[in-house]
């Protein structure tokens, strides 16, 4: 099947019992037995529940994966993952991370034993260099965020694979409809829902999509154990949202385009980061591994101080400044204080997260207004 189809269908057909087309909302704790043990594969909503079961096997599909768990945000779903490791393992990861990924990784996860090496993937083969027999997995995000750098998915797949080390993919930023790890040889892909999936900024919520069982089954032990699940309500939602994810995406795209070249043009503007320019470092890359370039990019405004950063953040009227991205209207947001404020400023401005940058996220409103609106802001 199809994307399109898949989005609509996937993991979801009529209720048996009604006829009912949409999947129902099973809002229910429990499931009766016949006899002890004897049951229809449901017992307690922590571990399974329908309304979740066709969410995660939708989720799979998307992902051309053969398993999905949903976690009650993304954050829970990372935290999954590194709940495999044990301490004095080590891991190899990006060093422009989400903020909240480089705060779980440094705040809870180094303080157990376990070590991080934030380095440059711009070149994956500079990640041998870190590998030893305590590494135990490789994180990456892609396009990273908020500087939109690509990493060669491919490549450090293949690494991984050599050095048997689990290789996890942060597929947020993309989305599934832009980009599948696991055809390129990640092990995990994981994903903020809340973004481009739920997509109508009302859902809290992550994901997991693998295709070996028994790394399934080692992180379904840990989701039922840890009870970090979503409930029916928000899984319908999701659900609902994801039928319209492939024509979201392509508006978003559409959007994206034209925002990052009229801002290319801009007086004031010194820097466009966005994955669909000729000149983007990565560009070859971003054009074998994704299917278009997507509506998120950030600007650096020639004026370096956070007070005209500020200025031009509260001028807009269309574009709402807010954390998170991915929904159907236009956001902005500054890293700096926002995102990315529980990263140190050293280490941000290191990978270019400077005060006089500011990220977008690209609805998908009207083009015209939307330009409009960044006319008037920046002037
Ligand atoms: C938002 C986000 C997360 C965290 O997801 P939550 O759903 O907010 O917990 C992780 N990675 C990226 C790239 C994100 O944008």
């Amino acid at each position: 099947m199809k994307f399109a189809t898949k989005a609509i269908h996937a993991g979801q057909s009529p209720d048996p019992s009604t006829g009912a087309v949409m999947t129902p909302i099973y809002q229910t704790t429990t499931y009766v037995q016949a006899s002890p043990g004897d049951h229809k594969g449901y017992e307690y909503s922590r571990g399974t529940n329908p309304t979740r079961t066709a969410l995660e096997n939708c989720l799979a599909a998307l992902e051309n994966g053969q398993h999905g768990l949903a976690f009650s945000s993304g954050m829970a779903a990372t935290e999954t993952v590194l709940k495999l490791l044990r301490p004095g393992d080590e891991v190899i990861t990006g060093n422009d991370l989400y903020g909240g990924t480089y705060r779980i990784f440094t705040k809870l996860f180094e303080p157990l034993g376990i070590k991080f090496h934030f380095i440059d993937l711009a070149n994956p083969e500079s990640i041998r260099q870190y590998i030893n027999e305590k590494t135990k997995l490789i994180w990456v995000e892609t396009p990273t965020n908020p500087t939109m750098q690509i990493i060669d998915i491919e490549s450090v797949s293949k690494i991984a694979k050599e050095t048997e080390i689990l290789f996890a993919v942060d597929n947020t930023f993309a989305s599934p409809y832009l980009q599948n790890p696991l055809d390129l040889g990640a092990d995990l892909v994981m994903h903020s829902v809340t973004k481009y999936i739920g997509g109508h900024s009302d859902v809290v919520m992550g994901a997991l999509i693998v295709n070996d069982k028994e790394l399934y089954d080692q992180l379904f032990f840990y989701y039922n154990a840890c009870g970090n699940t979503p409930g029916p309500q928000d899984s319908f939602l999701v659900l609902r949202g994801i039928k319209t994810l492939h024509l979201r995406m392509k508006a978003h795209c559409e959007n994206g385009r034209k925002i990052a070249e009229a801002l290319k043009q801009h007086p004031k503007i010194e820097k466009v980061y966005w994955p669909g320019f000729e000149d983007h470092t990565r560009h070859d890359i971003a054009k074998k591994q994704m299917h278009d370039f997507g509506g998120m990019l950030s600007v650096v405004f020639k004026d370096k101080s956070l007070e005209n950063t500020f200025k031009i953040a509260s001028s807009f009227k269309v574009f709402s400044l807010a954390e998170s991205l991915g929904g159907v209207e236009s956001l902005i947001n500054h890293p700096a204080t926002m995102t990315h404020g529980s990263i140190p400023k050293d280490v941000r401005e290191k990978v270019g997260v400077v005060d006089n940058l500011i990220r977008l996220s690209v609805g998908i409103e009207d083009i015209d207004d939307l330009l409009d609106d960044l006319q008037q802001a920046l002037s």
